[in-house]
Order: C-alpha cells, then sequence, then structure tokens
C-alpha cells in the first residue's frame, strides 16, 4: 500500500505562483487519486511488494500509468518551497553551465520543450549514469526511470496543474513556476 506523502508546505504557501485551489485539486484530488487507484490495481499483484521504482520499471497499461503518476506528482510537489526560487550554486550549476551555456539558456530551453509538447505530460532535467544533463519530456505518465535516466527537476504539463490559475497560458505557468523551485531539494537528487 502506498501513502500519500504530506506536502513539504501549506496549501496556501505557493501562492500566488500556484493557489490553494490548484493545490487542492492536484495535490488533494489528482495525486490522491493516482495512489488510490494504484493501490485497487496492485491488489494480489506481484507488485505488492514492490517499489513504484520497481513498478514503474517492470509494468504498462494502468498499473504503468497509476505507478508513473503517482511518482511524478509526489517528485514534482518536493521540487518547490516557500523559500524557492533563485539559482542553484556549487555542483549543479557549474553542471548545467557546461550543458546548456547558462543557468538563463538552461530555463529558457526547458520551458521551450515544456510548451512545445503536445497534450499531457512532463518536463524533466535529468542526469544519466555519468552524471551528464539533458532535458526531455515525456507523454502523458512516461517518467526517465524507464530510460535509465535520474529525474532531477519535473514540471507538470497535464492542463490541471495549471488551468485554475493560468486557464490555457502553459508557457507563463512554466515561466512563473522558477520563482517556487527548491534548489537545495534539486542539487541534492544531483548529488545522489
Ligand atoms: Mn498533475
Amino acid at each position: 500500500m502506498f501513502k500519500q506523502p504530506e506536502l513539504p508546505y501549506a496549501l496556501s504557501d505557493l501562492s500566488p505562483v500556484l493557489s490553494e485551489e490548484t493545490l487542492k485539486f492536484h495535490y488533494g484530488i489528482h495525486e490522491k487519486t493516482y495512489i488510490d487507484n494504484l493501490n485497487k490495481l496492485i491488489v494480489g499483484t506481484p507488485f505488492e511488494q514492490k517499489t513504484l521504482e520497481e513498478i514503474i520499471t517492470g509494468s504498462n497499461g494502468p498499473i504503468f500509468n497509476n505507478a508513473a503518476q503517482t511518482y511524478n506528482h509526489i517528485f514534482y510537489f518536493e521540487c518547490f518551497s516557500v523559500q524557492g526560487g533563485g539559482m542553484p550554486d556549487g555542483a549543479l550549476l557549474d553542471a548545467i553551465k557546461s550543458t546548456f551555456g547558462s543557468f538563463e539558456k538552461f530555463q529558457e530551453i526547458f520551458e521551450t520543450e515544456g510548451t512545445k509538447l503536445f497534450g499531457s505530460g512532463w518536463v524533466w532535467l535529468v542526469k544519466d549514469e555519468k552524471e551528464s544533463l539533458s532535458i526531455m519530456a515525456t507523454g502523458n505518465a512516461g517518467n526517465p526511470l524507464t530510460n535509465r535516466l535520474s529525474p532531477i527537476l519535473c514540471f507538470d504539463l497535464w492542463e490541471h496543474a495549471y488551468y485554475i490559475d493560468y486557464r490555457n497560458r502553459r508557457a507563463e505557468y512554466l515561466h512563473k513556476l522558477w520563482d517556487i523551485v527548491d534548489w537545495n531539494k534539486i542539487s541534492q537528487r544531483f548529488a545522489k
């Protein structure tokens, strides 16, 4: 049984970038539903004893979709903090600069990839086994673990993530999210 983790902030803390109403629906209903569905689907299957990562890399169909959406949402909500924003420092900043040219260029490519993806999905900063960074977008429930890549940062591209606050303006939503990114958390993931 997977349990929905608490958010590392109050529902109203990320406003106005993400409103309390958005988090009420996105965390309270969307994320919770994926977890409830996953728990129902794995009853009596070998996946009952597995980790989320193992389910994502070993399943397909509804079990994959709900496991990946559970992972992706938990990972997404943990990207943010009340004290977020600014830019990373140390090893992560060095890696971003050497890969993308500058932090600003990285942000621009990340936003463009997120805006370009047709339909629902996710945009990710990932690292490979050699610690090389790249940006990728995945459709629907897609998750980089299935390509043997480790997620560092993700922005949700499903309309439910932004429609209450930004209507159809996905690009504006993506641009505003930088103001709440918790770079301490992202740096810890990069260092792992
Ligand atoms: Mn979502």
